[in-house]
């Protein structure tokens, strides 16, 4: 296979566990709207492109042009002078966030974002202590690791935080499965409750949460979940931070931060990967007070560069003048009827949940709730020889997440729903025979 030799390389100087998805790896070589184009000329439908910072598809015309153009007249990175672009985001992204007298900081990635909310909050509050929620994914430096809630993605068992998991929006695969809306969130908001008066020396900085968890699977709690837990929150003076990374921008389709969906005004939003649709860019809108604890360590050499605010703020316009947000609520809700119908026909979905252009359908033994991580790998292997990307992810590696970018359209929803019925009905005749 074309990819073998490059595969060779990559082992031999890149970490041994890096997962490269399929039994010969893709390797990509150009987009185009929906579509990647791998080495060996084939063409593909980008179902997990959303995820991957191509927030709304590749080679956007009117994005392509901000960065070359960027790119042509000045790329210094620096804090030292002022940067046109870098207020104006920041002007769009604190009016977004509907946080009162809303500061934003630049960095360059969702890790680097995390970090430095944590930093804010626990330097705010005097205390390293954090709530987090389990199943969270929140980065991969020391403290974003400290509140990652996924075995697989700990790294370390030391931390600088002092961190206590709390119950998520995982119905499914908690103690409380089989409860109503209602009486779960009931169950959480006082496990929660517990938790801080048993577990906790009661000065807690904050609680993290993501809105939709990412790797987790794309967990989605009920509706009044986040408000009833940051009742709690309020109570005790504890801050709440939304980890928007993925569910920014408009993705989930019901609001431009996923957070503002359920009815939540944090004191601080972390955000990157898809703000500059690839470019790298992060950053953490806050309390202005919040933020003020920064202080002296208010820098970031790349954090806010031109070329990365050009190519954000090309993205936020593409979203806004293309009406995206509404696309995703639209075309999610479509994809999501086609996941729903092919998971009344097939016994091995336990579940379809999600938000807009963030679905996960989790796979088990049919009739259990086994996850069936071999399944995965083969309707991983089959959609991608049919010409459809798509992702897994979950807390056991059996998920299906499906994240289009933010352009896709009704018939290319219609497509992959066609492919991913041919997959699962070839999967399951296999798993019967
Ligand atoms: N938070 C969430 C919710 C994420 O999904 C990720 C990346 N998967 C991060 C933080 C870390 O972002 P990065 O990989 O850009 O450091």
């Amino acid at each position: 296979m074309g990819t073998r030799p490059l595969l060779e390389r990559h082992r031999a100087v890149m970490p041994s566990w890096m997962n490269l998805y399929y039994e010969d790896p893709i390797e990509l070589v150009r987009g185009e709207g929906r579509h990647v184009f791998d080495s060996e000329g084939r063409r593909y439908l980008d179902f997990f492109g959303g995820l991957l910072a191509t927030m709304v598809g590749h080679d956007i015309p009117e994005i392509t042009e901000a960065i070359r153009e960027q790119a042509g007249r000045i790329l210094h990175t620096s804090t030292l002078y002022l940067v046109r672009r870098q207020v104006e985001l920041a002007e769009r992204i604190a009016a977004a966030s509907g946080i009162p007298d809303a500061k934003v900081f630049f960095v360059n990635s969702g890790t680097e974002a995390v970090e430095t909310a944590l930093l804010l909050a626990t330097q705010y509050r005097r205390s390293n202590q954090v709530l987090a929620l389990r199943g969270s994914y929140h980065g991969r430096s020391f403290g974003t690791v400290a509140a990652t809630g996924i075995r697989g993605w700990s790294a370390t068992s030391l931390s600088p935080l002092n961190v206590t998991y709390v119950h998520s929006g995982y119905r499914l695969r908690s103690p409380f499965r089989g409860l109503d809306d209602a009486a779960y969130v009931a169950a959480c908001k006082e496990e929660l409750r517990t938790i801080i008066e048993t577990a906790t020396a009661g000065d807690v900085a904050c609680l993290i949460a993501e809105p939709v968890q990412g790797a987790g699977g794309f967990a989605t709690p009920p509706p009044s979940f986040f408000a009833e837990m940051k009742s709690v929150l309020d109570e005790y003076g504890i801050l709440f931070v939304s980890d928007e990374v993925q569910t920014g921008f408009g993705r989930t389709g019901a609001a431009y931060f996923g957070i503002q969906a359920f009815g939540v005004r944090p004191d601080a939003m972390a955000f990157a990967k898809g703000i500059a649709n690839g470019v790298a860019m992060g950053g953490v809108v806050a309390r202005g007070d919040l933020m003020d604890c920064l202080g002296a360590n208010s820098i970031s050499t790349a954090g806010g560069n031109p070329l990365a605010c050009a190519a954000a703020v090309a993205t936020l316009d593409v979203i806004r003048d293309r009406d995206l947000q509404a696309n995703a609520d639209h075309v999610g809700a479509r994809l999501r009827a086609g996941l729903d119908r092919i998971a009344a026909d097939h016994a091995c979905v336990a579940e379809v949940r999600g938000m807009g252009l963030m679905i996960g359908v989790e796979i088990v033994t049919p009739g259990t709730t086994r996850p069936d991580t071999a399944l995965v790998t083969r309707i991983l292997e089959e959609c991608r020889s049919r010409g459809l990307l798509i992702g897994r992810g979950g807390l056991l590696g059996n998920v299906l997440r499906v994240t289009p970018p933010m352009t896709v359209t009704e018939e290319e929803a219609d497509e992959a729903l066609r492919i991913l019925t041919d997959v699962m009905d070839k999967v399951a005749a296999g798993a019967a025979a």
